[in-house]
């Protein structure tokens, strides 16, 4: 919770920076309430979601009359906006169990499946790692430091080859090693859209092969502070790929925090992870009343 704090304190500083001032400079009810949505909507928590919540607060506003209940307030609305439940605890049943992981270049795909490679094999947990981004050499090269940090296999080709054979080998090795786990790194050239979802259509197919049920998990990596274009991401691969999960990254590096609410309010998708920082405790489960509680 203190590490989430610190991540989250740009948008908090937003939400609640010198709340006590609107108090005591005597404000009207009416331009109280234009502040705390001006702050909501720099928060980018989505013009939609903060009309919804407004219009919740302001029914409630004859019984606030200082800070604290105004935060009490703010609190309740915003916990009542997530769709998501408190994290429970992952059903891992396939072994392997396979996650393909997917998001335009930037997002911190590399990064995310780094930490949770890391993480299943703390948890000592027996990981592959496919690398299906053969465009990107310095990718490949990022996922292999990661995988021997983690004790964990990693599968690879030249550069530029069938992204798809490197899927198809990857589901093969991890069932021939008995692996528990395994994180599909994919390419997210967004400039040939429908090339690239074509290309994830592909690996998914390829992978289906050895385990018709693959992959268990879609994960989908956002970039907190791309704000409202995060969500279109999203829309625009789960149209097409039908998404799981969400890791929304770099929540440390802006005050677009809000966006977490956003996406868990707009989206019929989990939001699954947050990334925080660089180290890899910085990337959490998401838990709502946690994140509510970073931020009041
Ligand atoms: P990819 O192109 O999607 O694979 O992105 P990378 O994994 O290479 O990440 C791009 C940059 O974002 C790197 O410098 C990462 O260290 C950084 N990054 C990833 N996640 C986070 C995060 O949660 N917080 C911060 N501050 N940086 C992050």
């Amino acid at each position: 919770i203190h590490r989430l704090r610190n991540g989250l304190s740009k948008t908090r500083e937003i939400l609640t920076t010198d709340i006590d001032d609107l108090f005591t400079s005597n404000k009207k009810t009416e331009e109280l309430l234009e502040e705390i949505e001006e702050r909501l909507i720099t928060s980018d928590i989505g013009i939609q979601t903060t009309m919804e919540l407004m219009e919740n607060l302001s029914k409630k506003s004859s019984k606030i009359s200082n800070a604290n209940q105004l935060k009490t307030a703010l609190r309740q609305e915003i916990i009542s906006l997530f769709n998501t439940p408190s994290p429970t605890q992952e059903k891992i049943s396939a072994k392997p169990h396979i996650v393909m992981v997917v998001g335009v270049n930037g997002v911190g795909k590399t990064t995310t499946i780094g930490k949770l490679a890391a993480k299943a094999a703390a948890e000592d947990k027996k990981v592959l790692i496919a690398a299906a981004d053969t465009f990107r050499a310095a990718a490949v090269e990022q996922l292999t430091i990661w995988a021997d940090r983690a004790g964990a296999d990693i599968v690879k080709h030249r550069e530029n080859a069938d992204p798809a054979a490197v899927a198809y080998d990857s589901v093969e090795a991890a069932t021939a090693r008995g692996k528990d786990i395994v994180f599909v790194d994919t390419a997210g050239r967004l400039h040939t859209k429908v090339n690239l979802m074509e290309e994830l259509k592909k690996i998914r197919r390829a992978m289906t092969k050895t385990i018709p049920d693959a992959p268990h998990e879609v994960l989908l990596v956002l970039d907190a502070t791309t704000g409202q274009n995060a969500l279109s991401q999203a829309q625009m691969f789960n149209d097409a790929l039908g998404v799981t999960g969400i890791a929304l990254t770099k929540l440390d590096g802006t005050a677009r925090g809000g966006i977490v609410v956003s996406i868990c309010n707009t989206l019929n998708i989990p939001l699954k992870y947050i990334g925080i920082g660089e180290q890899i405790e910085d990337l959490q489960e998401f838990d709502p009343a946690q994140f509510v509680d970073a931020l009041f």
